[in-house]
């Protein structure tokens, strides 16, 4: 296969079929070096600590040809981000402790659900579980904002994704504070403060959830002001794309000042070392999938999971039900 056909096979994330053969082993000697490589090139976007967390300092853009040959790990990093996902998802799943929280943030059009799509491309899907968060319902406001998050949460052993999640309640509902008002809060509660005690909570929140063994990473798809733009028109000119399209969006860009002065803060406030942000450079959709592959590499990497290893008595037990089993046709 031509070195050109092969890039692009792994820029879109297309993989060979599946021929039920076992799992990729990302432990494999060649693919240590990759995952080092995975885990430095993610950390540049990784903000683990969010004092001094400035939004503008984040391009939106790269400044790289994924097509030259010094870009062929990073390239490789997309596939093996998928692999390891799905290799990670199998020890997940038969260690049963440890739980994986994905929470993708974006203004429209920034790619979450193709990122999304791909990034999730080699999973299980008997192990995942992809949760859109919309405006709250009438049941949904009947309660605290957490609560219909809560029922979303992964198992122990599996992988849940959040299209959007609780953090809209310190972006949207902080552009748009009417949505505050309608959220049956007493006054009382809707102090100055309110957004710090959200942040709070947040951070409480995801501690609670690291405490208890679910890993929560969250993504904000930072895409600029003029790809959105592009993004719409293509959506508005191609009738295949026009579905993704609504007139609440183009309303939405119109607040893009107050959404970004949001998003700083929020980053700001709750990027912790157990759940950092990390701020994807969204213009360009392919390197933001890498991005987000490599982050999930990283996250993985750091939990040291391993298959569990049996008791002997229990291996006793296997190798006795197996000679059974052999006997049977004797
Ligand atoms: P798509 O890519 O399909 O446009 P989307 O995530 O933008 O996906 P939409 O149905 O277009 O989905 O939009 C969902 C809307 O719900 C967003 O505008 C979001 O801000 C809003 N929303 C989500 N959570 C809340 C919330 N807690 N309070 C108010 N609005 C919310
Ligand atoms: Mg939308």
């Amino acid at each position: 296969m031509a070195k050109e056909k092969k890039v692009k096979e792994k820029l879109s994330g297309r993989k060979k079929p599946d021929t039920g053969s076992k799992l990729p082993d990302v432990n494999a000697p060649g693919k240590k070096k990759l995952i080092e490589q995975a885990r430095s090139f993610s950390n540049q976007y990784c903000v683990g600590n969010g004092e001094k967390f400035r939004l503008k300092d984040f391009s939106t853009e790269v400044k790289t040809d994924l097509n030259s040959d010094d870009k062929q790990p990073i390239n490789q990093t997309l596939q093996l981000g998928i692999d390891a996902l799905a290799t990670m998802q199998d020890i997940l799943y038969a260690q049963d402790k440890w739980s994986l929280l994905l929470i993708f943030q974006a203004m429209d059009a920034a790619g979450k659900d193709g990122a999304i799509k791909h990034v999730m491309s080699g999973v299980n899907p008997q192990g995942c579980q992809v949760t859109s968060f919309k405006a709250p319902s009438a049941e949904e406001l009947d309660h605290d904002y957490l609560w219909r998050c809560m029922k979303q949460l992964p198992e122990r052993g599996r992988i849940g994704i959040f299209n959007r999640s609780y953090y809209e309640e310190v972006l949207v509902v902080r552009v748009h504070e009417e949505i505050l008002r309608s959220q049956k809060l007493d006054e009382k509660l809707i102090t100055k403060k309110i957004w710090q005690e959200r942040f709070k909570d947040i951070r409480n929140f995801e501690k609670y959830l690291y405490h208890n063994g679910t890993i929560v990473i969250k993504f904000f798809l930072n895409v600029s002001k003029d790809e959105q733009k592009k993004r719409f028109i293509e959506r508005i000119e191609n009738p295949d794309k026009n579905w993704k399209f609504s007139s609440a969006d183009a309303k939405e860009r119109t607040y893009w000042k107050d959404y970004m002065a949001a998003y700083d803060e929020m980053i700001r406030n709750t990027s912790t070392e157990e759940s950092p942000w990390y701020v994807v450079p969204a213009d360009n959709k392919p390197y933001a999938r890498i991005v987000i592959a490599s982050a999930i590499i990283n996250a993985l990497d750091g939990l040291g999971l391993k298959y569990p290893k049996i008791s002997k008595e229990k291996v006793a037990e296997l190798n006795l039900i197996k000679e059974t089993l052999l006997a049977e046709n004797r």
